[in-house]
């Protein structure tokens, strides 16, 4: 693999291999830098998935203007809340002010339920039965994503890979009911955002924060990024290494979760 520019790459997850290039960035890089990469591989991983759910003669049910998954908490990794901060603050008014007070109103709005402290400990919470229930309390608030906009996700080309990955073959109806069991997700060969949450210091050594989406504003605010200290081929490497499964680290949190 060269150190800049074009990667030629060859991914094996869970029984699927692909072959592609990517443009990487030169010199050492964050994880934020190597986003769009790691993005469009997730994507790719899902539109194989995709059209082997359509083989077996399924269809996707997920459309523009369906936002039901929109108002779950939809954990991001602390890479993703900076780069979405970043993008919020970089966008042109009225538009910037609009989605600020988004956030605000999400904020109050799980504090004023009580799960905030809650909702800050995600990556933390073991038992898959306190995180459905905590799913099921916060969409039970029915807080928009402050992304959605009539019901269609405004910010598509640059979602949080969480978002990429969730794509159902179910009727719609169910996915009002977060507990329900006629929800059918898309299996996938690997889980691209578990790799990415591998990435803590950049380094690919420590599985990191999960930041619940409505918070990224202030998590970024109160966790600057790392110092660019990888080399974008040695980044990518081991993200593909993760998607094979291979050396996973162990669940290390090494920072606190959002705070004001
Ligand atoms: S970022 Fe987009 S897809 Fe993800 S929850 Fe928000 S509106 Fe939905």
């Amino acid at each position: 693999m060269a150190e800049s520019g074009i990667a030629r790459f060859e991914l094996k997850a869970g029984g699927v291999t692909l072959q592609g290039e990517a443009e990487l960035p030169a010199g050492p890089v964050s994880v934020e830098d190597m986003l769009p990469v790691f993005h469009g591989l997730g994507s790719a991983l899902v539109n194989i998935a995709v059209q082997a759910v359509e083989a077996d003669g399924h269809s996707i049910s997920c459309r523009a203007g369906c936002g039901a998954c929109c108002r779950q908490i939809v954990p991001i990794t602390e890479h993703e809340a900076r780069a979405l901060s970043e993008l919020v603050f970089s966008l042109p008014e009225p538009r910037r002010t609009r989605v600020l007070l988004r956030f605000r109103d999400a904020v109050l709005q799980i504090e004023a339920a009580g799960i905030r402290p809650r909702i800050e400990q995600l990556h933390l919470i073991g038992e898959r039965s306190d995180r459905v229930r905590l799913g099921i309390d916060y969409f039970s608030l029915g807080i928009p994503c402050p992304f959605l906009e009539d019901e269609s996700c405004s910010i598509h080309e640059v979602r949080p890979m969480a978002c990429r990955e969730y794509l159902v073959t179910s009727d719609p109806v169910h996915c009002q009911d977060p507990a329900s069991l006629e929800v059918v997700g898309v299996h996938l060969p690997a889980k691209p955002s578990h790799s990415l949450s591998c990435f803590g210091e950049g380094d690919g050594h420590h599985r990191f924060v999960l930041v619940p989406l409505v918070l990224s504003l202030q998590f970024a605010a109160a966790n600057p990024a790392p110092e660019a200290h990888v080399p974008a081929p040695e980044m990518l490497k081991r993200f593909l290494e993760f998607l094979d499964g291979r050396d996973i680290p162990e669940s290390e949190p090494a920072a606190e979760g959002p705070s004001d």
